[in-house]
């Protein structure tokens, strides 16, 4: 009797063994694991942001949350590239084309628009031009025909916060050029969404504050993670600093978006959460086996 509940008290002892090293193993090398770095798409570092954070600060507010790059815009333009040369291998910095807030809504009838932005494009940071705001009634300007034609010629992607007929007319202007769709546009509903990727195989998409549709309950909804698993390779994840009260609660929206991300399977989850904007970048992918075992080797 003794014997056996020796015998026992050993296979049981085992047992507990091989599950604290399969929960440790997993621990380290989760799938799931929260602690994926990302490649933010869609961030803004404007003038009242830059009066309350220095350079220095958002860059560690992005080391802090471990988001290894970041696509930054700004008004005026120069605060991104002073936010680039802080840490050039963490910024990709697009060229914004407002030079305060209102231009947001009369940069369309903006003469001296595309001179400016063809001056500006000879510093040589850029690594894209965006993110203007337009509207379908206003896709036909040829101010904005010209900035497509500058990115075309530069060869610079666009990034947009944009109506779905400006993405028809920029592709009428430009076929095949790489745009960035902010927040799945301005009508994000799959259906709609999977139509555009399926016509403008160029097209890309970041999910900035749709995290509500895209996982209200913790749980994926079954439109998004269709579309997901349809083109995993064309979506893009990001914060969207566009307010002051937005960087304040950073952390709060990079955890956010981790919640659900760590939902996805592991080869869609990491794609959005950084391959995909490395490639639409031109970086190299990262190698995601040991996210957690390395997150904080630095
Ligand atoms: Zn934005």
């Amino acid at each position: 009797m003794l014997f056996l509940d020796a015998r026992a008290g050993k296979i049981a002892m085992t047992l507990i063994i091989s599950l604290i090293s399969c929960s440790l193993f997993a621990l380290v090398y989760s799938p799931a694991s929260s602690a994926d770095r990302l490649f933010d798409a869609h961030l803004h570092y404007n003038a009242d942001h830059a009066a309350h954070y220095e350079p220095e600060q958002i860059i560690g507010k992005l080391e802090e949350n471990e988001i290894e790059r970041a696509v930054i815009t700004s008004t005026p333009a120069h605060l991104a590239a002073r936010l680039y040369r802080e840490a050039p291998n963490r910024i990709v910095p697009l060229l914004g084309i407002y030079n305060s807030p209102g231009d947001k809504t009369r940069w369309t009838r903006d003469p001296g628009l595309a001179e400016r932005v063809e001056a500006a494009l000879k510093n040589g940071v850029w690594r894209g031009i965006g993110a203007p705001h337009l509207f379908a009634d206003d896709r036909h300007s040829p101010v904005f025909r010209r900035i497509v034609t500058l990115a075309v010629d530069h060869d610079l992607p666009l990034a947009l916060h944009a109506d779905p007929a400006v993405i028809d007319t920029l592709y009428e202007i430009a076929p095949d050029h790489p745009v960035i769709w902010a927040h799945a546009g301005t009508y994000p509903y799959p259906d709609l969404v999977a139509d555009y990727l399926q016509r403008y195989p160029a097209l890309h998409i970041d999910v900035s504050v749709r995290d509500e549709r895209i996982a209200a309950n913790d749980e994926i909804a079954d439109d998004w993670y269709e579309l997901f698993a349809t083109y995993p390779d064309r979506f893009m994840v990001g914060v969207d600093t566009f307010s002051l009260a937005r960087w304040h609660d950073f952390d709060t929206a990079v955890a956010r978006i981790r919640q659900w991300l760590a939902l996805l399977p592991n080869e869609i989850r990491t794609r959005l959460a950084y391959d995909n904007a490395a490639a639409f970048f031109g970086m190299p992918a990262r190698d995601h086996s040991g996210e957690k075992a390395t997150s904080r080797a630095r």
